[in-house]
């Protein structure tokens, strides 16, 4: 029986993948993954064995590994930033349960909300919450009754899946929601292509927020009432001296 390990690679670049994640791809006999992220690793290991699905295949991706554990070999399947952050460790572990495969062990990766961070500033100095507006596996009301109770909490909200393929307006849309309870003078800010070509981060106020770009490889910051945006950078203070 081999192993299985599930690693997040971090945002894309290789110096921002930790000493473990790359030991691992080093070791292994294959890499699996969505086709976009074997992509970037891909050029670094020539030697070795590929398997990679589209971005629907995440059920028939999880399966191969457990077969190809089975037959013996060591699996890396690969997640861009963390692999627990709507990332491929769960669906993994239900498979390798289902196929009664025990070795799986889970490498830890940076997640986009933290490499993020960092290009902005440091918008998550306090507590926090990161919400998902895919509706493809969340009901439309839980995505937004966790967008209301975050606002009422004063929380710093990290956005994932802001746009996708057929949805592009769901930015949008949560602005509207969080401007129920927020101010639009709100410090926000968006991250693009982090770790990748073309990086691009900017800030606006949540008035502004919704009309701003955001594709599927956007990470979107809505500051707490205490976030400043200081020489450009997004800053959220350790606590509320001032109250
Ligand atoms: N497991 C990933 C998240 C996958 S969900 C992680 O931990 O980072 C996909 C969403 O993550 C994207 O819609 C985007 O919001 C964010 N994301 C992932 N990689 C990114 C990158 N390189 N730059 C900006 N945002 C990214």
């Amino acid at each position: 029986m081999g192993k299985i390990y599930v690693v997040g690679i971090g945002p894309g670049d290789a110096e921002t993948m930790t000493f473990r994640a790359r030991e691992v791809l080093e070791g292994c006999d294959v890499i699996a993954g969505y086709t976009l992220y074997v992509d970037l690793v891909r050029a670094d290991y020539p030697e070795k064995e590929f398997y990679t699905t589209g971005m629907r295949g995440e059920t028939e991706r999880c399966e191969a590994c457990v077969r190809m554990a089975r037959e013996g070999k060591t699996v890396a399947l690969i997640c861009s930033g963390d692999a627990g952050v709507y990332g491929m460790a769960s669906p993994l572990l239900e498979a390798a349960q289902r196929a009664g495969v025990d070795d799986v062990e889970i490498i830890p990766g940076v997640t986009a909300a933290l490499s993020g961070a960092a290009l902005l500033g440091a918008p998550l100095s306090h507590d926090f919450c990161v919400i998902s507006l895919s509706d493809l596996l969340t009901p439309q009301e839980t995505i937004e009754k966790r967008l209301l109770c975050a606002a009422q909490g004063d929380l710093c909200i990290v956005l994932y899946n802001p746009a996708s393929h057929g949805r592009p307006d769901h930015l949008k849309r949560a602005c509207g929601i969080l401007l129920r309870v927020l101010p639009p003078s709100v410090c926000c800010g968006l991250v693009r292509n982090i770790g990748r070509d073309g990086t691009e981060s900017l800030t606006c106020t949540l008035g502004e927020l919704g009309n701003m770009p955001a594709d599927m490889l956007t990470t979107v910051y809505i500051g707490n009432s205490q976030t400043r945006i200081v020489n450009g950078r997004l800053l959220t203070p350790r606590g509320y001296t001032g109250t």
